[in-house]
């Protein structure tokens, strides 16, 4: 029998995407008997990030500043707009700078049987910022880089059609992509290649 303060912290970590009951288990056992090492670098990192990470109020990308350091990266590329579904998928296209532009994080994709709706989704942002045609932030190309997944590409064309009346070029990230495939389990090699044969997004 575990105590309950074991119980209480396996039942959190078992919450975490991929981890189940046996292996959340199986980290605290790892993690107490580190009490002085790992155990506290841990909590040191979790408090860390608890006070300094903030939503960047721009793109949603996950950052210690606001705007975070892609928005407010004056070598960026300000005309090109890159839409991910999470900022996961941002950490993916952008740790080998494959895209040199900014980003647009939407917080998730349309889904019917989850009950996601437009209006769930950071979609008003992204009108907001290509309707804006000032000469320093028009956006003149859009890639929607949603996964390969039904749900994904129900949210692009989404998108594209309301993007549709805007004078900006819409690209969809190559096909090549796995099908169902989720751009962070990508290899750079992979999204390099998927990002560089962009193509016209059609409907
Ligand atoms: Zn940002």
């Amino acid at each position: 029998m575990a105590s309950q303060e074991i119980d209480t912290l396996a039942s959190a970590l078992a919450r975490l995407p991929g981890l189940g009951p046996r292996s959340a288990r199986r980290a605290v056992l790892w993690l107490v008997k580190r009490r002085t090492g790992a155990l506290l670098q841990l909590i040191s990192a979790l408090e860390t990030v608890r006070d300094t990470l903030v939503e960047c109020d721009v793109c949603a990308n996950v950052d210690t500043q606001n705007p975070c350091g892609i928005c407010a990266d004056p070598k960026r590329d300000r005309h090109a707009l890159c839409v991910v579904e999470d900022v996961a998928d941002l950490w993916a296209l952008d740790r080998a700078r494959l895209f040199t532009g900014r980003y647009h994080v939407l917080g998730g994709r349309l889904s019917a049987l989850d009950g996601v709706r437009p209006e769930d989704l950071n979609i008003a942002a992204l009108m907001e910022r290509v309707a804006d045609r000032e000469d320093d932030n028009r956006v003149d190309e859009v890639v929607l880089a949603m996964n390969a997944t039904l749900e994904g590409q129900t949210t692009a064309h989404y998108i594209a059609e309301r993007l549709e009346d805007l004078p900006v070029r819409l690209t969809q990230l190559a096909h090549g992509l796995p099908v169902g495939g989720e751009l962070d389990y990508l290899d750079e090699g992979t999204l390099a290649q998927a990002l560089r044969a962009r193509r016209p997004m059609t409907g």
